[in-house]
């Protein structure tokens, strides 16, 4: 091995260590603002409304008799899965439509369908959700899951929609612009992929969409339950009803908001904008439309199903470009390009060093 040859083999190395970090690094650092953020956090700690009446009944037997299980048929009640047999009250006893109502459960959040109550079930019925009620397929459970739309498929038929605040039920803590610009970047990921604008107005009586925090039962039919369990609801068109739960510890910045409980409201706010233009929940897990959401997670980003579901109903922004939903889609993409070229770089140098 000459001088100039070892020369060459670390002139070699320094050029792809410095291609590797000068061209992978950015391509896995560059998309973490789009990443969703993933904080564990125990079931317990999540919610104590649901958590502790249902964390009992993992893996009960079919027929036994457990105290809960009422209040499970209660609450799969509450969202669509089962109906009391008229003139009777739920039991504690876990029966064939209470397994019926659990399938519908899990493939509407995109579970394994199994009618048992794993613990995976449970911590999915333990997490904060919206209060929309899911659409349970009535179908065979192995149907395509994607997104899907309130009875009729309503949409709105005007092309421009105004929203406004309630100006007197708002929380006091937040600043109202911060709480401002949070729903305009809302509003705007909707208005990006559809033909529809949204515009901001002072005119609260008279707004197409109408937002506002709300406390327990507010007139509607559909009372809020305090810290966690149900978050948010919104009303299918052309009706514009958005309510937030004013118990919750809404967050603007998680990283600032140290709360175990904080809710990120853009999220929320996202979500509850994609009821409002007609779409109803998802099973596909990382969607926006997907019913769900743990505390101090940040999910922004629609997915392709969010997209496909909007632009069903309205059609595609001229200005949309689907290769922008793909690069935030896939976030995973780029850690498989530093894998790929941590590979490519090891088998460079070592035809380099066998070469001399
Ligand atoms: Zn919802
Ligand atoms: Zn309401």
């Amino acid at each position: 091995m000459g001088p100039l040859s070892s020369f060459s083999v670390v002139s070699l190395f320094l050029l792809s260590v410095s291609l590797f970090f000068g061209v992978c690094l950015p391509a896995r650092t560059a998309p973490a603002e789009k990443q969703t953020q993933t904080i564990t956090i125990g079931v317990e700690e999540i919610n104590a409304r649901w958590g502790d009446q249902f964390q009992r009944l993992i893996d009960a037997e079919l027929g036994k008799e457990v105290t809960g299980f009422a209040e499970l048929k209660k609450y799969l009640n509450r969202f669509g899965y089962i109906r009391p047999i008229p003139g009777t009250n739920f039991t504690d006893v876990f029966d064939d439509r209470l397994v019926s109502a659990v399938r519908k459960y899990q493939s509407n959040f995109g579970l394994p369908v199994t009618g048992r109550l794993d613990s995976h079930t449970i911590s999915s019925i333990n997490t904060p959700r919206c209060g929309v009620s899911d659409t349970p397929s009535a179908g065979p459970l192995h149907t395509t899951r994607r997104y899907q739309f309130f009875q009729g498929q309503p949409r709105w038929t005007r092309s421009t929609l105004t929203y406004s605040f309630s100006p007197t039920n708002s929380i006091d803590y937040l600043d109202p612009s911060d709480v401002q610009n949070a729903f305009r970047r809302a509003f705007s990921r909707w208005a990006a992929v559809i033909p529809v604008t949204f515009m901001e107005t002072p005119y609260y009586l008279s707004a197409d969409i109408k937002i506002g925090f709300y406390r327990g039962d507010h007139g509607d039919g559909e009372p809020f339950d305090g810290v966690l369990g149900v978050l948010a609801h919104a009303f299918s068109p052309e009706n514009g009803r958005f309510h937030l739960d004013a118990a919750e510890t809404w967050a603007l910045d998680l990283g600032t908001e140290k709360s175990k409980s904080a809710i990120d409201l853009e999220s929320v706010a996202t979500h509850e904008i994609g009821h409002v233009l007609g779409l109803a929940h998802t099973p596909v897990k990382e969607a926006i439309m997907y019913a769900s959401l743990s505390p101090r997670i940040k999910k922004v980003d629609l997915t392709v199903d969010d997209v496909n579901g909007a632009q069903f109903l309205y059609g595609s922004n001229p200005n949309f470009n689907r290769s922008s939903l793909a690069a935030s889609d896939t976030s995973n993409a780029s850690v498989y390009t530093v894998a790929v070229g941590r590979i490519l770089l090891g088998l460079l140098m070592l035809i380099l060093v066998r070469a001399t």
